[in-house]
Order: C-alpha cells, then sequence, then structure tokens
C-alpha cells in the first residue's frame, strides 16, 4: 500500500496545548478500498520517559476549554470498551520530537469523523485502562475538516517543521 499523493479527504492541523508549544503537524484520512489510511506527520514533541504519545480520535468537536477538555472522550460510537474505540490508534514514537504514522483502520469513514478531534497525549497508550489507556494529559489538538478540492493541506495548516 502506498500512501496516495493526493489530497486526503480530511485532515487535522494539529496545535500543542501551552505546554507544548512547538508541538505541531497533520494527521491526514484517505479512504482506500480496505478502510481509511491515516497519517500522522508531528514536529515538536516534549521529551518524556517513553518518548511515546498515545494518539486518539476524540468525540469532541473543539480544541477548547482548559486541557483541551472539550474533546471530551475516545470517539465511540459502538459503546466498546477502550482499547475498541473507534478512534483508537496506535501510538507515535518520537524520533528526536518527530514523528512519522501510518495505519490503516475499519473502524469508521472518513465521514463520520469530521469535525471530530484527534488528540496527542502526554504517555503512551496501555491499550488497558478504562477509559482510556492511562495515557496522561492533552498536549496537542486538532478539528478534522474536510479537504475541499483544489485546496492543499499547507492552506489550512502549513508544514512549517519541513519535509518528514
Ligand atoms: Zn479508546
Amino acid at each position: 500500500m502506498q500512501i496516495p499523493s493526493g489530497s486526503p479527504d480530511a485532515v487535522a492541523c494539529m496545535t500543542g496545548s501551552r505546554g507544548a508549544p512547538r508541538l505541531h503537524g497533520t494527521v491526514k484520512f484517505y479512504t482506500m478500498a480496505k478502510g481509511v489510511l491515516v497519517v500522522a506527520r508531528i514536529w515538536g514533541l516534549p521529551t518524556s520517559e517513553t518518548d511515546i504519545f498515545a494518539l486518539h480520535i476524540h468525540e469532541g468537536a473543539g480544541c477548547t476549554g482548559a486541557e483541551f477538555s472539550d474533546t471530551g472522550g475516545h470517539f465511540n460510537p459502538g459503546a466498546q470498551p477502550h482499547p475498541r474505540h473507534a478512534g483508537d490508534l496506535p501510538p507515535l514514537f518520537s524520533c528526536g520530537g518527530r514523528a512519522f504514522l501510518a495505519v490503516l483502520t475499519d473502524r469508521f469513514r472518513v465521514r463520520d469523523i469530521i469535525g471530530r478531534t484527534v488528540v496527542i497525549h502526554s504517555s503512551p497508550d496501555d491499550f488497558r485502562t478504562q477509559p482510556a489507556g492511562g495515557a496522561g494529559e492533552k498536549i496537542a489538538c486538532g478539528t478534522v475538516r474536510a479537504q475541499e478540492s483544489g485546496k492543499t493541506c499547507k492552506k489550512y495548516c502549513g508544514e512549517p517543521g519541513g519535509v518528514l
């Protein structure tokens, strides 16, 4: 499988919290024949004990509230326990503050997550603790927006960290 060269169907432009101001990047969503391809490119991750950071799609629509509290819980239309939530994703592994992740999932369609939020957490996901994997604070957030034809992701949020 290859990452499509064209525009994604949706994109979330990630912005760090007050405590992680350098954190930024994109999470792009491509509809594929067998599911949705999620491609994350992230810069400015802080150092931590593990340098592993949980990544989830949350049900809330806005990156507002104290520590992005308006993002709410994990996107979970099927009322499943963690880590069977539709919005559960593999964690980011920091490589000197950068991270790249591509994963195929059939837990949602792109149209299901438009207007919801992507959140990066301060800790790894243990894939066990309820309701959110013990992933710690919300350190970055982006609202998932449909990609309008003809507009590049750069027009939405830029990718100032350079090519990853
Ligand atoms: Zn979950």
